[in-house]
């Protein structure tokens, strides 16, 4: 069974140390890391030594601030295996990033790795609320893609059973989360929403689910992307957070005593915040730039990897480590329409405000000349679909258009659709821009 909070003795005691004595253990895996890097790694060892420092040059967390910065263009520059700090016959798997904004980037793991990957994501699951003896329903995809194996050896980890689903065959996962009962399932938030379409098509209500929690991540989700998944599959929704340079899911994960942000694993993952221009550390609470030192990875250890992911670093709750806000996007992903910086979270925050509206949505950016225009295709719930007049339609646009103009700042066309018009995504990460645009040259 599921149960909310931890009991005495269910955390790591590292979980619930006093700060003094995790930074105590961060400055010396870091500089551990940052040694092993250094000796092992020689295209990072000569930046270093362009930049003229010294692994003894660190001698507390800050002067951390003073080492340069990996890349993900660093990855792709010594593709395949160039940055890997162990001769190849001590690796024992390799995985691949999905590659959503780009070629993809290949990362290794020895054998110590994926145990400690495995305790990052079972330490996740149990955040979760997950409990040996639980049965994890696993829809993220297996293969190259950390999400499904990284999920897989964290689930057997806990003392849990791991039903190896992957993704995609929405009308099996759905017949096969009613015959085998399953508490928990890990999916990302985008197909989590598809199969929950498949029970309403079914006629199955939330409470006949088995499903207590759901642990999503792998793409951004906001708020209202929650109340809509715990509404539609009656459960808690968790957000963990990861990337495949850095291990793959379980570097940060929710508690769901609290739901307020990933607490980040910090025992295993050092985190900075930099202003994405002019690479300075900023205080935690301020919002920037999320950067991540490895402290205890041997085959592909990574300091001062830039993430491009935008968030902020805030102070412990109901664990011990700092935890990060909702991303609110990557870098990559912002768009400047007429010189607004549009995020999609921001578009579907404003969409899911609207209980007519279901989660489905896309994003479609043209140029006209030399002006930007934006058109959000959004659905109607199923139950509404084929009901509403046509005055009702313009009114939900009408409505949708004006608070995104206000609180975004930027004006839309609306285009308001039945529902299931929006293709889904079966497998991995949905994909909401569709920009149109003429590529810059
Ligand atoms: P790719 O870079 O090809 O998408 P990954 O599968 O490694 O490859 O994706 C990692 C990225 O996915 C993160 O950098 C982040 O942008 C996004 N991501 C992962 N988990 C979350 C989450 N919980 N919330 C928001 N974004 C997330």
């Amino acid at each position: 069974m599921t149960s909310k909070m931890p009991l005495p003795g269910e955390l790591d005691p590292i979980e619930t140390a006093s700060r003094d004595e995790i930074s105590a253990l961060q400055l010396e895996r870091l500089k551990w890391s940052v040694r092993h890097t250094y000796d092992n790694v020689e295209p990072y060892r000569q930046k270093c030594q362009a930049k003229g420092v010294h692994p003894d040059d660190l001698k507390c967390l800050a002067d951390l601030g003073k080492f340069p910065f990996m890349t993900k263009t660093d990855l792709r520059d010594h593709y395949p295996f160039g940055l890997f700090a162990v001769p190849r016959t001590k690796l024992a798997r390799l995985h691949a990033s999905s590659g959503t904004t780009g070629k993809s980037v290949v990362v290794g793991y020895t054998q110590n790795d994926i145990n400690n990957w495995g305790s990052v994501v079972a330490r996740s699951i149990r955040a979760a609320g997950g409990r040996a003896g639980d049965m994890v329903h696993v829809a993220y995809g297996y293969g190259m893609f950390t999400g499904g194996l990284g999920a897989h050896y964290g689930v057997e980890r806990a003392g849990c059973c791991a039903v190896p689903m992957s993704g995609g065959q929405t009308e099996k996962q759905v017949q096969q989360i009613m015959d085998f009962k399953p508490e928990i399932i890990m999916v990302t938030p985008s197909y989590s929403l598809v199969i929950a379409e498949e029970f309403e098509r079914l006629n199955i209500k939330p409470e006949e689910i088995s499903l207590k929690v759901g642990i999503f991540g792998a793409e951004p989700w906001g708020e209202g992307m929650r109340s809509e998944i715990e509404r539609k599959l009656g459960i808690d929704a968790i957000d963990i957070y990861g990337l495949t340079e850095v291990m793959g899911p379980g570097v940060a994960c929710e508690c769901i005593e609290t739901k307020d942000g990933p607490v980040i694993w910090e025992d295993h993952f050092y985190p900075e915040i930099i202003d994405p221009e002019t690479g300075e550390v900023l205080p935690d609470g301020e919002e920037g730039e999320l950067v991540f030192t490895s402290l205890t990875k041997e085959a592909f250890p990574v300091i001062r990897y830039r993430t491009r992911d935008l968030t902020r670093l805030l102070a412990p709750t109901s664990r011990s480590f700092r935890r990060i806000g909702k991303i609110t996007g990557r870098s990559d992903d912002m768009l400047i329409i007429r010189g607004v910086n549009v995020f999609p979270t921001q578009i579907e925050e404003q969409i899911l405000r609207d209980q007519r509206l279901s989660g489905n949505y896309q994003v479609v950016v043209t140029r006209d000349g030399h002006l930007d225009n934006l058109e959000v295709r959004c659905e109607v719930q199923r139950e509404l679909s084929g009901k509403l007049s046509a005055t009702d339609i313009q009114a939900i646009s009408k409505e949708l258009q004006h608070r995104i103009k206000t609180i975004i700042g930027v004006s839309t066309k609306i285009t308001v659709m039945e529902f299931d018009a929006i293709p889904r995504t079966q497998v991995g990460k949905a994909k909401r821009v569709l920009d149109e645009r003429p590529k810059q040259n």
